[in-house]
């Protein structure tokens, strides 16, 4: 029988403590909070410090600060990701038992300039909905003794998931919930076109699972039901529904909520310091004024 507590709805933020938080998470952790609030679920706090190249610990102290400073409240512990890596691990062994990841070694630079190459030849180059160009895919195929003799004499690589292969061992149609809306109004159930971001990045030697891997395998663990979270994140969605078809986890309901616009109209970024959650406290803004000026930019607060 299940225990009334597995009932109840799980909520979470999950900031990467690499800068300080700014009005849209804001938005994010107090949609979560407050949802959490009204059906009676659980609100939960994870650091996405899985990167340990762009994570501070000031940063993360700075994050409780914001977010107790707002008045909110989460369940402690807080899960980190930086101590769960052999967790994750487990989960990348089982996608190269799968054989759908296998080691890449074209850099950053390299594949950009094949990219300029192709483009100056007035070729095209296929894109990610973050316009950033496809990881060529020659390498699926390398010889894999060869490819592990390179990488034990240390050279650079990251482990890629094999897109093909991948979307051929899960259902053709693959879907998600989704409560919120995409940046075209996609709501209601979404197909899942993971395809469009070609072979992602799953593991680094410097960090060892990437933000895809470790999010579905800890949303599954922390057992949420519910993630609320930016609309620039919607696309990504149809990589953790295919991962989580791989590795046999549930999906939860999807709530993509509009982005606060920053003050010159862009986007806004954790390096605008004006704009940070902090600041507006430094100029007296009181956390009620914080509620106020995200629901005068339209934002349903509960
Ligand atoms: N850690 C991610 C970020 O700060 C958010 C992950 C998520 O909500 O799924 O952008």
């Amino acid at each position: 029988m299940q225990s009334p507590l597995s009932k109840k709805r799980v909520f979470r933020f999950a900031p990467s403590p690499n800068g300080l938080l700014h009005l849209g998470h804001a938005l994010s952790a107090i949609l979560n909070h407050d949802l959490a609030a009204a059906f009676g679920g659980r609100f939960l706090l994870r650091m996405e410090d899985i990167d340990p190249a762009r994570s501070r610990p000031e940063f993360e102290a700075a994050i409780y600060r914001d977010l107790a400073w707002l008045g909110l409240d989460w369940e402690r512990p807080v899960r980190r990701q930086s101590e769960h890596l052999a967790f994750y691990g487990e989960a990348l062994e089982r996608l190269k038992a799968m054989g759908v990841l296998y080691p890449g070694f074209l850099s950053r630079g390299e594949v950009k300039a094949r990219v300029q190459v192709h483009e100056a030849a007035g070729g095209t180059w296929p894109r990610d909905p973050d316009g950033a160009p496809l990881y060529p895919t020659e390498e699926r195929t390398f010889d894999r003794d060869r490819a592990l003799a390179w990488i034990a004499a240390g050279r650079q690589h990251a482990w890629r998931l094999d897109m093909d292969k991948a979307r051929a061992l899960v259902p053709q149609v693959l879907e998600w919930s989704e409560a919120g809306a995409g940046p075209q109004g996609e709501t209601g159930i979404v197909t899942a076109r993971p395809e469009r971001w070609g072979d992602v990045i799953l593991s680094r030697p410097d960090a060892p699972a990437s933000y895809h891997v470790a999010v579905v395998l800890d949303d599954a663990e922390q057992g949420v039901t519910d993630v609320v979270r930016g609309q620039d994140l919607f696309h990504a969605t149809a990589v953790h529904r295919l991962l989580q078809s791989l590795l046999g986890l549930p999906a939860p309901v999807y709530t993509h909520h509009g982005l606060v616009p920053g003050p010159d109209g862009r986007k806004l970024s954790k390096s605008n310091q004006d704009t940070g959650i902090a600041a507006y406290r430094q100029k007296g803004v009181s956390p009620a004024g914080i509620r106020a000026l995200l629901a005068g930019y339209g934002f349903v607060l509960h």
